[in-house]
């Protein structure tokens, strides 16, 4: 499956595999695995660190850009204090909001890197063509090198 669809997906907080909507209890709980395909959503220990990642460089790129551009804006007279409320606010305000989609994101993101696996228990229907191929001519090279 083309990253580019799986982003699509990610970016709709739908499944990136099957485009399942309804994948969050509440705006900072997500549900362990899809509900239709069966892909389970933390694929390794420690999954979650790409989504805060995701999270992270958002909310520092966010602060730096309110930053720059309301200085440059109020120049030479900059009401610093309100810029740094502004900023400080942003900090909170952004991962929370960004949460939901850094989570997707992350999923799509990490199975465009990592294709799904034959043991990972996706329903057969939504096991990926593409996928199929690179993983038997992944482990085809595996085994000719070893
Ligand atoms: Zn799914």
């Amino acid at each position: 499956m083309p990253a580019g669809t799986l982003m699509r997906r990610a970016a709709r907080l739908q499944c990136p595999i099957c485009a399942q909507r309804g994948l969050f209890h509440n705006w900072v709980q997500m549900v362990p695995e899809c509900p239709r395909c069966g892909l389970v959503f933390g694929r390794l220990p420690g999954h979650w660190l790409g989504s805060w990642f995701l999270n992270i460089c958002l909310v520092q790129l966010v602060v730096v850009l309110l930053l720059i551009i309301s200085v440059a804006v109020t120049w030479p007279d900059p009401p610093m204090w309100i810029i740094g409320g502004a900023t400080a606010a942003s900090a909170i305000i952004v991962p929370f909001l960004f949460f939901p989609y850094s989570r997707t994101l992350w999923t799509a993101i990490d199975l465009a890197m990592r294709p799904l696996d034959y043991d990972e228990g996706v329903a057969p229907g939504f096991v990926l063509g593409g996928d199929q191929a690179q993983l038997e001519s992944e482990r085809k090279a595996q085994e000719n090198g070893e």
